[in-house]
């Protein structure tokens, strides 16, 4: 369960990135954050990250509230994360298996496991014969399901995607949101999106926040913006 309560955060600057924001995401639910450019939805997903911290207000992650000075387990919440971002953030000169394969090196995993692990994550984005191929040599559409393996490898409960389909064509993206809705049920899944095509068709819930306020929170929701 993720919980904002009352969550607002304004910038030295003065800009107010959200004002008095609440709800609850159930453990595995599906949901699209949705919203003009500037509205607050990446600031909703590093709170979420606990990249940055609310000027008032809580962000409950599983029942432990992270925005507090005392909470000392952010590797331990960032292990559960799985973050995808608009331009796939893969590193070149790492092979499509090393790229999966980083957080479980990082955690020490035996090689078997990793091995047995980064297979699995590559079957679940159907690229299984890729495994050795280098970055340079795949599609935009490709590195996005690579992103995707990376972000579910390691049992993470969590995926924050922030705009995962603004760099790709509609079909491409359609097949990056099939991936998602394969996921569906298994973990807790957040989609930052401009894509009103997608949100519509989907029918999933739909947080709306404008000028840094929820707007709208819809059961089976749309984009109307
Ligand atoms: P969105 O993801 O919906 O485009 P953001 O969450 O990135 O919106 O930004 C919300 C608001 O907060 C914007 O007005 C933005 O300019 C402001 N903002 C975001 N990060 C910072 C920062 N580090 N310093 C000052 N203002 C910021």
């Amino acid at each position: 369960m993720i919980q904002f309560a009352s969550v607002t955060k304004s910038y030295p600057s003065g800009s107010i990135a959200l004002d008095d924001v609440s709800f609850e995401i159930p453990e595995n639910d599906f949901l699209f954050l949705v919203g003009p450019s500037g509205a607050g939805k990446t600031t909703v997903l590093k709170l979420i990250m606990r990249q940055i911290m609310p000027t008032s207000g809580s962000v409950m992650v599983d029942d432990t509230e992270i925005s507090t000075p005392q909470f000392t387990q952010v590797p331990v919440l960032r292990r559960a994360i799985g973050m995808v971002f608009q331009d796939f953030k893969i590193l070149r000169d790492k092979s499509i298996f090393e790229n999966i394969a980083i957080s479980l090196t990082i955690l020490g995993l035996s090689k078997a496991e990793i091995e047995e692990k980064v297979t699995a994550a590559l079957d679940i984005v159907g690229l299984q014969t890729r495994a050795d191929a280098f970055p340079v040599q795949l599609s935009a559409g490709e590195l996005q399901r690579i992103a995707i393996a990376r972000a579910v490898v390691g049992d993470r409960s969590i995926i924050l995607a922030d705009e995962p389909t603004g760099n790709l064509d509609p079909k491409t993206a359609w097949d990056i949101m099939e991936i998602f809705k394969k996921l569906e049920g298994t973990r807790t899944i957040i989609i930052a999106t401009h894509n009103a095509d997608i949100v519509n068709h989907m029918k999933k819930r739909v947080l709306t926040i404008i000028d840094g306020k929820l707007a709208d929170d819809a059961k089976k929701g749309g984009y109307r913006l």
